[in-house]
C-alpha cells in the first residue's frame, strides 16, 4: 500500500477498546463517557479487519487502546493474530499497555508470538503514580513488568514528560531501565482531547530541554536505529540501553511515516494529528466478502496527508485535535 507521497503503509495500530482501568491526567478526564457496545467492533470483526490490512501489505501490528488488556476475551484476538506470525503473513505483533494486567497475560502473550511490549510508566514513585493515573497502583504494574521479563518479552518503557510532575525523575528512570534491561522513550505531551483548559499548557515540557538536562549526567551516543515512527533514539553509554525521544510537536518525522491507526469502532485515521478519517465499519458490516472493505482501505490510504499540524499555543484553544489519545491509542 503506497500513499500519494510514496510512503508505503506497513504498520497498523489498532485500538481494541476505548475503555481503561486508569484515568491518566494527560489522557482522560476522570468522568469519561465511553462508547456504547454496538458501536464497538467485535473481536471477530477486528480480526477480519486486521486480516484485510495484512493481505494489503501491513507487516506489523500494534494493539493499543484505551487499555488493550482490559478488553474481555482479548487473547482470542491475540492468538488469532499470532497465527499470522507463524504463517509469515505478519512480521511483528506488539502491544502498548499500562501494565496493570501484564501479570495475568505476559506468558500468554509470549506464547502467542508477541516478543516486545511497550509499557507506559511515567514515574517510579507510588504516590506520584496514583496522582498521575488517578486509579492505578504502581505495585501491580511492577509485578506485571517482572512477569513480562520472566516470559522473555522485551520491554520498552514509555514515559510522558510532564513539566513540574516527573521532570525530576528522568535520571532515575534511565538508571532503573538500565538495571532492568528496558529501553526508555520519553514522549512530549500532545494536545489531544479536552482535559481541562490550562492543564496541558502547564504540562508541556519541550524534550530538547529534557535532553540537555539528561546529557549533563549521561552520555547519549547517536544511533541510526529507527522504527519508522517519530522517536529519535540514542544509546545511553553508561547503561547500554536505548533512550528515545518522541517530539510530535516538531514536524520531524512525517516524511517517514509508515503507519495508520484504526479505532475500535472501525474508523481509520491516516494521521495522528489530523481529523480526516475513513469509516471501515460500514463496508465491513455490509457484506461477508471483503471487496468493499479493501476498496475503502485503498481509498483511505490514497488520502493519507503529508503531515500534521499540532500546536500548543497560549493564544489558541488547547486541544488541537479534539479526540482523546485513548481513541487512537497513541
Ligand atoms: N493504555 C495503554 C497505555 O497507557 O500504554 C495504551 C493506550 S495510551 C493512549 C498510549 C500512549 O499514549 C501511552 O504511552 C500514553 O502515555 C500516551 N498518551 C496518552 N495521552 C497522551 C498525550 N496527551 N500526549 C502524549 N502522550 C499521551
Ligand atoms: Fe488509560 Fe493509557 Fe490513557 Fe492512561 S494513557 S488513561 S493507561 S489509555
Amino acid at each position: 500500500m503506497q500513499d500519494p507521497f510514496g510512503r508505503s503503509v506497513s504498520y497498523l495500530r489498532v485500538s481494541v477498546t476505548d475503555r481503561c482501568d486508569f484515568r491518566c491526567v494527560y489522557c482522560m478526564a476522570e468522568d469519561m463517557s465511553f462508547l456504547p457496545k454496538a458501536e464497538v467492533l467485535s473481536l471477530e470483526e477486528l480480526d477480519r479487519l486486521c486480516g484485510a490490512f495484512i493481505r494489503m501489505g501491513v507487516r506489523k501490528l500494534r494493539l493499543t487502546g484505551g487499555e488493550p488488556l482490559v478488553r474481555r476475551g482479548i487473547m482470542t484476538l491475540i492468538d488469532s493474530l499470532g497465527r499470522r506470525l507463524q504463517t509469515g503473513e505478519l512480521d511483528e505483533l506488539t502491544l502498548t499497555t499500562n501494565g496493570s494486567q501484564l501479570e495475568k497475560y505476559a506468558a500468554g502473550l509470549a506464547a502467542a508470538g508477541v516478543r516486545r511490549v511497550n509499557v507506559s510508566l511515567d514515574t517510579l514513585r507510588a504516590d506520584r503514580f496514583t496522582e498521575l493515573t488517578r486509579w492505578g497502583k504502581l505495585d501491580k504494574v511492577m509485578a506485571g513488568l517482572q512477569a513480562a521479563k520472566a516470559a522473555g518479552l522485551q520491554v520498552k518503557i514509555n514515559a510522558v514528560a510532564l513539566r513540574g510532575v516527573n521532570e525530576d525523575e528522568f535520571d532515575d528512570l534511565i538508571a532503573w531501565c538500565g538495571d532492568e534491561g528496558f529501553d526508555l522513550v520519553l514522549i512530549e505531551v500532545m494536545p489531544m482531547g479536552e482535559i481541562g483548559d490550562s492543564a496541558r499548557l502547564d504540562q508541556y515540557l519541550p524534550l530538547s530541554m529534557a535532553r540537555a538536562r539528561i546529557q549533563q549526567k549521561w552520555t547519549l551516543d547517536e544511533t541510526d536505529y529507527r522504527t519508522g515512527g517519530p522517536a529519535r533514539y540514542y544509546t545511553v553509554r553508561e547503561t547500554g540501553r536505548r533512550l528515545g525521544f518522541i517530539t510530535p510537536l516538531t514536524h520531524n518525522f512525517c516524511e517517514s511515516c509508515n503507519r495508520v491507526r484504526l479505532t475500535c469502532t472501525g474508523t481509520l485515521f491516516m494521521c495522528l494529528g489530523q481529523n480526516d478519517a475513513a469509516d471501515l465499519r460500514t463496508p465491513l458490516r455490509s457484506s461477508e466478502g471483503d471487496a468493499a472493505l479493501e476498496e475503502a482501505i485503498r481509498a483511505a490510504i490514497a488520502r493519507k496527508p503529508k503531515g500534521h499540524d499540532f500546536v500548543i499555543d497560549r493564544r489558541r484553544a488547547p486541544a488541537a485535535v479534539p479526540r482523546h489519545m485513548s481513541v487512537t491509542g497513541g
